[in-house]
C-alpha cells in the first residue's frame, strides 16, 4: 500500500511522472547555467486528499487537525465539480475524502461520488461511521479499486464514546458496525476497513490528555471480523509539531517508551491470530517503523519533496502541499478554487513550483516520519543521475492510483 515508487512506475501512471522529471531536470539545469527557467508546465496532481468540508460531529481527543474544524468557509459546489473535472482532463486519477472535517456531512455527498466515479477516477472515503447511511448510498457507485475506512479506534462501546464524543450521545460501535453487513449486501467490490490509531498513557494533543485504547486492540479486531471489515490497521498517535507539521512523538509516554511499544507488538501479534481469508490485520509503515525502533530514518528527507506535485489537499480552508501540512499558511499553493479554471491552474502550478523551489523538506520535514520518504529519494536520484527514463522498469499495473 505505502510502495509508492511501484505505484508510480504503473504503466498508467509512469508517463505523467516522467513529464515531470524532464521538466525538474530541465529547470536544475536553468538555473545552474544563469539561463531562463522553462515554462511551467500545467501541474496537476495525480491524486488529491479531498476534505469536502471542514465540519465534524465528533470532537475527539487524538485529532490531529482539531484547529481548523467546523470553520465557516465551504467548497462552492459548482466550483468543486468544475475543479475535478479540470483536474481529471489533466491527469488527476484519485480522491482521497478525508478531513479536516466528516466527508459525509458534505450536503452533496452523494452525488460528488457519483460524478467523480463517471469521470473514472478511484475514490476512498475515510469516515468516522456516524452517518453509513450515506456510505450505503454511495455503494453502488464503487468497485473494487475503491475503499471505505472508518475511524474507530475502540473496541468497547465505553472507549468509544470517551475517545470521540459524537455529537448524537446514544451512537455507538455496535450501530456503526451493524451497517458493515448492509453495505456488503448493497456492493461486496469495495474494501472496508476499520481503522485504529493506537494511543498511550501520557499521549496529548496540546494540553489535552488522550483516552489510552491500547488494551482493546484484540477486542477491536473481533470485532472488526466479525462486522464483516475487510481489515482492521493499526496505526500510531500522531501529534501536531509547533510548526504545524503532523509529527510522531512518542517520547511523550507516560511508562517507560520500549514498555509501551512492547505490549504494543504482543497485542498485535494477538490480534493477527484472528486473520481468515476476507480478513486482514495490517499494522502502519510508521507503526512498524516504530516498533522497529527505526522511525527516526523516515525523517531525513531530500531538499526537494516532489510530491507536493504529484500529491496535494484540496480543502474549503485552501490547497496544500501534503496531508502533513494542512492548514499551514506557508504550505498553502492556492485557495480552494486552484484548479477551478485554466488562470487558476496556471496561478497554482506556479505556487507548486515555488514551493518545489523553496519549501526545504529536509529542513521543514526533519520531525516528520515521512511516509513517501523511499519514494521521494528515488525521484530526486532519477533526476540528478541523468538515468535515462526509457530505461526505468515500470511496475505491475496493479491499478492503484491512491497517493
Ligand atoms: S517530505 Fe513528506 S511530509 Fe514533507 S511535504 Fe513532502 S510528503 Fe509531506
Amino acid at each position: 500500500m505505502h510502495d509508492f515508487a511501484a505505484k508510480l512506475r504503473q504503466p498508467s501512471l509512469w508517463p505523467h511522472v516522467v513529464d515531470y522529471l524532464k521538466w525538474q531536470r530541465a529547470l536544475r539545469a536553468a538555473v545552474a547555467e544563469g539561463r531562463s527557467l522553462p515554462q511551467t508546465p500545467a501541474l496537476v496532481p495525480l491524486s488529491i486528499n479531498l476534505d469536502l468540508t471542514t465540519a465534524c460531529n465528533y470532537a475527539c481527543d487524538h485529532c490531529i487537525d482539531w484547529d481548523i474544524l467546523n470553520q465557516p468557509t465551504k467548497h462552492l459546489e459548482q466550483e468543486l465539480v468544475d475543479s475535478i473535472r479540470l483536474m481529471a482532463a489533466r491527469g488527476l486519477k484519485s480522491i482521497i475524502l478525508i478531513g479536516g472535517g466528516e466527508p459525509t456531512l458534505y450536503p452533496g455527498f452523494v452525488s460528488f461520488v457519483r460524478m467523480a466515479k463517471e469521470l473514472g477516477l478511484q475514490i476512498a472515503v475515510v469516515s468516522n461511521g456516524s452517518r453509513n447511511e450515506k456510505i450505503l448510498e454511495i455503494a453502488p457507485y464503487l468497485d473494487e479499486r475503491d475503499w471505505v475506512r472508518l475511524s474507530l479506534d475502540s473496541g468497547t462501546n465505553a472507549t468509544f464514546q470517551r475517545m470521540h464524543n459524537p455529537s448524537k450521545k446514544s451512537l455507538t460501535l455496535d450501530e456503526i458496525c451493524a451497517w458493515i453487513p448492509k453495505i456488503r449486501e448493497v456492493n461486496p467490490k469495495p474494501t472496508l476497513g476499520f481503522s485504529f490509531i493506537i494511543t498511550w498513557r501520557g499521549a496529548q494533543r496540546d494540553d489535552v490528555k488522550v483516552v489510552e485504547n491500547l488494551d482493546e486492540i484484540v477486542l477491536a479486531t473481533e470485532r472488526a471480523r466479525n462486522a464483516g471489515f475487510s481489515y482492521i490497521s493499526f496505526k500510531p498517535f500522531l501529534e501536531r509539531s509547533d510548526k504545524g507539521s503532523e509529527v510522531m512523538d512518542p517520547e511523550h509516554a507516560e511508562e517507560e517508551l520500549a514498555g509501551v511499544l512492547r505490549r504494543i507488538r504482543v497485542l498485535v501479534d494477538e490480534a493477527k491470530k484472528l486473520e481468515r481469508p476476507g480478513f486482514r490485520v495490517l499494522e502502519s509503515t510508521n507503526l512498524r517503523l516504530l516498533m522497529e525502533n527505526r522511525w527516526r530514518e523516515y525523517t531525513n528527507q531530500p531538499h526537494v519533496c516532489h510530491f507536493q506535485a504529484l500529491r496535494q489537499v484540496l480543502s474549503p480552508i485552501g490547497t496544500y502541499n501534503c496531508p502533513a501540512y494542512r492548514g499551514v499558511g506557508y504550505a498553502k499553493v492556492g485557495e480552494k478554487d486552484a484548479y477551478k479554471d485554466e488562470a487558476n491552474l496556471a496561478r497554482t502550478s506556479s505556487a507548486t513550483e515555488g514551493l518545489l523551489r523553496h519549501f526545504d523538506a529536509a529542513k521543514e520535514c526533519r520531525e516528520v516520519t515521512c511516509l513517501y520518504n523511499g519514494a521521494n529519494w528515488w525521484l530526486e536520484r532519477l533526476i540528478e543521475s541523468g538515468t535515462d527514463l526509457d530505461t526505468v522498469e515500470l511496475a505491475e499495473e496493479r491499478r492503484d492510483w491512491f497517493l
